[in-house]
This record gives structure tokens, sequence and C-alpha cells, in this order.
């Protein structure tokens, strides 16, 4: 018998046009209170706690059963989402990575969003990239630019060929020493060069994260430096998965029964293998869809993105289908 659940995933959440950054892909404010309309009309929000008995046969969803989870800890969600939350008397679920929060560093992936946005022209990023790209060629024997592009610029569902060239070159496509000074250098180029002022005004702190468990709210792990865990050695994601659960330990989150939310949707047998040796109840990828928890491995839930639901209490039921409409951030 089918035991659905649609699992909603957010990023950033803020009143767009009026920030310093109007050009960020993010879900305006007004729109996440219309969406919150739609759902509350539509389905019934479900705690975490009800979703992991689910999965063990020890309880039944209701029909229309909905989960809200917010990736990546920003003060966003603590300004914009949590009191709507709480007025609606609804559970959010929150996935912080503990080095944004614990060592003011700002992520790479939210590193390359605010270049994005800050920049108009991607052209001009591109150019950047590839004079970098230039002088290193011989250094880590890179293929010719011309041929990178054709790798890494396929047109995304959200995104032009040329934005996500950029998104892709530089989050995965080249060797990570080059990268990460890379993005440094675009990040204080277009943005700022006080990345520790700027993560505290990105992320929550875990004052605010405590204060969000203490109102009922669900936080589980990022991991540690939003890394892409299937790409990391065996070592490499033991300590991601223990330095988060440590940091979670340290806000006070029960260290049974904890979800994996699994940065940029990376995942693979030996991690899997290792969360079920840690008690991990359940992990959320990216994979788009509705999870039927009677077939769906537990560690492996699908998630539709805050796209793929309406912004407005009068539209019509989506049925779960990808609409492919509006905004939309990556990872
Ligand atoms: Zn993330």
């Amino acid at each position: 018998m089918a035991n659905n659940l649609t699992i909603v995933m957010y990023h950033y959440v803020r009143p767009l046009k009026e920030s310093r950054y109007p050009d960020l892909k993010a879900l305006e404010s007004e729109n996440f209170r219309g969406q919150l309309d739609y759902i509350q009309r539509h389905y019934t929000v479900v705690n975490m706690q009800d979703v992991i008995a689910a999965t063990r046969g020890e309880a039944r969803l209701p029909e229309q059963a909905i989960l809200l989870t917010f990736d990546d800890g920003y003060r966003d969600h603590y300004e914009h989402v949590f009191p709507l939350l709480v007025e609606r008397g609804v559970q959010g679920s929150f996935f912080p990575p503990a080095c944004a929060v614990r060592e003011g560093r700002v992520l790479d992936v939210n590193k390359i969003h605010f270049t994005l946005a800050s920049s108009t022209n991607p052209q001009r990023l591109i150019a950047e990239i590839f004079a970098v790209m230039d002088a290193h060629r011989n250094e880590y024997g890179l293929p010719g630019n011309a041929e990178c592009f054709d790798a890494f610029s396929r047109e995304s569902r959200y995104d032009s060929a040329d934005v996500t060239f950029i998104k892709r070159i530089l989050q995965k496509g080249l060797p990570a020493p080059m990268r990460g000074s890379l993005i440094d250098r675009l990040f204080r180029q277009f943005v700022t060069n006080d990345e520790r002022d700027f993560a505290a005004e990105l992320y929550m702190d875990d004052t605010q994260l405590r204060e969000l468990l203490d109102a009922g709210m669900f936080i589980g792990s990022h991991g540690d430096q939003h890394l892409w865990l299937n790409t990391l050695s065996a070592d490499e994601q033991r300590s991601e998965v223990e330095t988060s659960l440590e940091f979670m330990g340290d806000i006070g989150v029960p260290q049974h029964d904890w979800v994996m939310c699994y940065p940029y949707g990376g995942y693979n047998n030996a991690l899997l293998a290792l969360l079920r040796e840690k008690g991990c109840a359940l992990g959320l990828t990216v994979d788009v869809g509705v999870a039927d928890l009677a077939l769906t491995d537990p560690l492996c839930l699908p998630r539709l993105d805050t796209n793929d639901l309406p912004n407005s209490l009068d539209a019509c039921l989506a049925h779960g289908e990808p609409t492919n409409e509006g905004r939309h951030l990556e990872a």
C-alpha cells in the first residue's frame, strides 16, 4: 500500500526585491507565504519524527503528507521562515553545514551564487575563469577552454548554458586547490573582502539554531564543509559525518534518529553504510519526486523543489508534478 510523502526543499527565502542582491536566485518571502497557504489547503504538514516512524512501519502518514526542508542554515530561515512556521503551528527541518555556523566561513557554493548575483555579465566571469585556467594549464594538465566549456555547459532546469558552466566548473570541474583560490578571488572581486562579516549575515548562529530546536523545529546534518560526499575517501566521509554530529550534539540535537541531507544530493554506497553504522534514520537527496515510503530506501528519499509547487492559495493542485516554473537555487 502506498505511503506517499512529498518533501519540499527550500534554500534562500528573503524579501528579494528590497535586498542588496535582487538577482540572487531566491524565493521571495511573499511567495513563500503564498506557498504555505497553498500547502495548508492541499496537504498536511508532518513532523520529521512522524516520517521516521512511518519508514519503520510504526505509523502511517496522513493523506497528502508533506515535509518542509530548508538547506544550508541561512539566516533567511530564522528571519523569514521560522516566524511563519510558528504562527501556523507547523514544523520545518533545517540543515546547516557545521563549518558555516562555527567557523565564519562562506561556503564555496554561496560564494559562487553571490558572485553570479553581483556580476551582470556571465561572459565576464567566464573570461576571468579562462584566464586563470590559461595560467595553470600546464601545472594541472587542464584541457582546452573550449573543450571544458563543452563538457560543463549543458543548459539545466533553471540556468543558461553560461551560468551552468560557471557553477559546474567552479563546483567540481577544476582541481581542488585551484578551484578554491579562484572562487575566493572572484568572491573578493565581485562581492566583498570581508568573508567573516558576510558569513555572519548569511548563516544562523548556534543561539538561533537552539531557538529553532526549542520551538519544536527539527535540525539535521548537512555535513561539515558542504562537499560532494560521493567524491570523498572513506576517511574523509567519516570526518564529515562525525564533525557534523559533534556540531549537532553541541546545539542539543539528539544523536539517535538523526537525518542526513546530502550536500548537492551526493551520496554513494560507502556513505550509506557509514550512515547506517552511525544510526542515521533518513537521508534526503535532490532526486526529483514524491517518496513512496513503502518502496524507497529511507536513506535515499527524493524531494521536490519549491519551484515545483505553486505560490498562491488559489492555484490548482499540482499533483506533485514538477512544473519547471519560477526560479531556483541549486544545492
Ligand atoms: Zn546545501
